[in-house]
């Protein structure tokens, strides 16, 4: 047994769409393997918005206080019995994930599409698995990882959707020297970016709806040349392939900085999940390549696949991450000492310290722009000092 049965966690718990209210619970005994954590750093995700706008993820709803974020890192405050790994005061950033480690899928390291899995800040398990917009988080020790000096706890929590990056570039497999294309330039996308250079692709467009997102991306060198997709909208599934058709097109002749026409890419990274870009990816892809969807969108979709087959380009589906922290910090630390990657933090736009302000930051996060016209593109809570002190 160890005291921290005495502690309270005070957190921000969404009980209907759009509604939080503030819960206070008493923090569990730590069972062998487990730590307490005080988290310090949330950054939201496209999740955390849907739950908080429609009460929902999909064809998750939720059925009891969920507490969200699941991108978090935070400090060690206390060891249950057995951890000899971690110590007291240990910045971690949280894997959301925490598998059986026993069933087949988890034993061929593929823990991220275990049936058993719980995940932080999802209404997918009942009782739900909360998140980290709290003071306090008891998990296991083996699903922390500890961050090295000087990397900041905004850093940390990025590991998560850098760790989407990471597995989508393993699934695909990249090829050094070859060519890809991200479709949609939020967080994901510019970290698929990110990760496609880091495994050796030297050409790297990026399309998004919004050019002061494709800017950014080129500004800061996530990636050589970018698209601005035009907001057009099919009424029919038909109408969609056709507007996926153009952009495929157009995006073909987008000009490399040398002036040459890319041209299709080895791989695209579909990160919006919205159908006529889902299309687009497969038919933008290289005879041979591989179309990887990453966006989560409608569930259902036209595809082409009669493209796909002709000219062998496969689809890859990918789910999270499975063992993809270690190389994520790596990526981080290098993004940070290396003056031609693009520095990752960059990409943090606006920041709420207290989790008083959680409200106010899922509002923001919601929108592509702020009440001053600025381009939202990752929106973080830090946990204030005081509030850590419960
Ligand atoms: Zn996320
Ligand atoms: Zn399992």
């Amino acid at each position: 047994m160890t005291d921290s049965g005495n502690e309270t966690s005070v957190g921000q718990y969404l009980t209907e769409a759009q509604h939080l209210s503030v819960v206070s619970q008493l923090v569990p005994a730590l069972n062998p393997g487990e730590v307490l954590i005080a988290p310090r750093s949330v950054t939201l995700c496209g999740s955390d918005m849907h739950y908080f706008q429609k009460g929902c993820n999909g064809s998750i709803k939720i059925l009891q206080p969920l507490c969200l974020g699941h991108e978090f890192s935070g400090n060690i405050v206390e060891l249950g019995p057995g951890v000899t790994d971690r110590q007291q005061g240990d910045l971690v950033a949280i894997e959301p994930g925490v598998a059986c480690g026993k069933c087949e899928l988890c034993l061929d390291g593929r823990y991220n599409i275990c049936p058993e899995l719980r995940f932080r800040g999802s209404g997918s398990a009942w009782p739900h698995f909360q998140g980290g917009l709290q003071t306090r988080v008891v998990h296991p020790a083996a699903w922390t990882h500890k961050l090295p000096p000087g990397m900041t706890s905004e850093e940390g929590a990025l590991l998560e959707p850098l760790a989407v990056a990471v597995h989508a570039c393993r699934r695909a497999g990249i090829k050094p020297g070859s060519s890809c294309t991200v479709i949609g330039a939020g967080a994901v996308g510019l970290l698929c970016a990110v990760a496609a250079r880091l495994s050796g692709c030297s050409r790297i467009v990026i399309a998004d709806i919004v050019r002061s997102r494709v800017e950014f991306a080129l500004h800061y060198r996530f990636a050589d040349a970018g698209f601005v997709v035009p907001a057009k909208r099919g009424a029919t599934a038909e109408e969609e392939l056709e507007i996926a058709t153009e952009m495929a097109k157009s995006l073909a002749e987008v000009r490399s900085p040398d002036g040459t026409p890319v041209g299709r890419s080895n791989y695209t990274f579909e990160c919006t999940g919205v159908q006529s870009c889902v299309q687009a990816s497969i038919l933008t892809t290289k005879a041979g390549g591989k179309a990887v969807l990453v966006g989560m969108g409608t569930p259902n979709h036209l595809l082409p696949i009669s493209d796909a087959s002709a000219r062998e380009v496969d689809i890859i589906a990918v789910w999270r991450y499975a063992n993809c922290y270690p190389e994520a910090i790596d990526i981080m630390e290098k993004s940070k000492s290396d003056p031609m990657m693009p520095d990752i933090g960059q990409m943090i736009t606006h920041r709420f310290h207290g989790l008083e302000n959680v409200h106010q930051a899922l509002t923001c996060a919601s929108k592509s722009r702020d009440e001053d016209g600025n381009m939202v593109i990752k929106v973080v809570v830090n946990v204030n000092e005081e509030e850590l002190d419960v």
